[in-house]
């Protein structure tokens, strides 16, 4: 057997699976080398698989968090493999208090100024939209297009 490899990926999370899944797509032999009992024993496997921009700083993170965003419906075509998609669910930043609230505006008037779909949104319609919510939390930062998948079906479907 020809062990040779072209790339070794250390650790087989969601950004070592990705990676080894696009190079092997380019042709290379590559091996991902994990330290645990199988994949997914990181960060992967507890993340709640919420992909939204409520999260990412506005510039650059924001930026490439939406060309990431924008590759799940190509990439899970190419996978064959749904993994519980669900694209445009939304999302929230709450935000408990005045002090919270007043901090994420400019951030979101920033995110709003690059494009991003995302906005302020007060308590009275934060529960508007999840009624089960205390109505002692201030608001939050809402994006209606925010998606969500199933990680480890994901990491597995790679
Ligand atoms: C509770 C929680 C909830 C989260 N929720 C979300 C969310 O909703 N949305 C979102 O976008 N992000 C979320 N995140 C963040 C997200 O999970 C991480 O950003 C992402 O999983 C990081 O992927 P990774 O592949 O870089 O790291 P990891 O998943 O941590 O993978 C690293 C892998 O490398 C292995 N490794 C490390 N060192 C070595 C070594 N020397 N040799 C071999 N193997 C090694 C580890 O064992 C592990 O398997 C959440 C994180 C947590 C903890």
């Amino acid at each position: 057997m020809n062990n040779r490899f072209d790339v070794i990926v250390i650790g087989a999370g969601l950004m070592g699976l990705s990676s080894a899944y696009y190079l092997s797509k380019k042709g290379l032999r590559v091996l991902v080398a994990e330290q645990g009992a199988g994949i997914l024993n990181g960060s992967g496997g507890a993340t709640d698989g919420y992909i939204m921009h409520n999260t990412k700083m506005p510039g650059y993170h924001n930026q490439i968090g939406c060309m990431g965003s924008d590759m799940y419906p190509q990439l899970l075509a190419d996978l064959d493999d749904n993994c519980d998609y669900e694209s445009g669910c939304g999302g929230y930043l709450i935000c408990e208090d005045e002090g919270i609230f007043n901090a994420m505006c400019p951030i979101v008037e920033k995110q709003r100024a690059g494009g991003i779909d995302i906005r302020m949104i007060d308590g009275y319609e934060l529960r508007q939209l999840e009624p089960e919510l205390s109505p002692h939390l201030r608001g939050a930062t809402y994006t209606p297009s925010g998606s969500k998948i199933d990680p480890i079906k994901f990491g597995c479907a790679m």
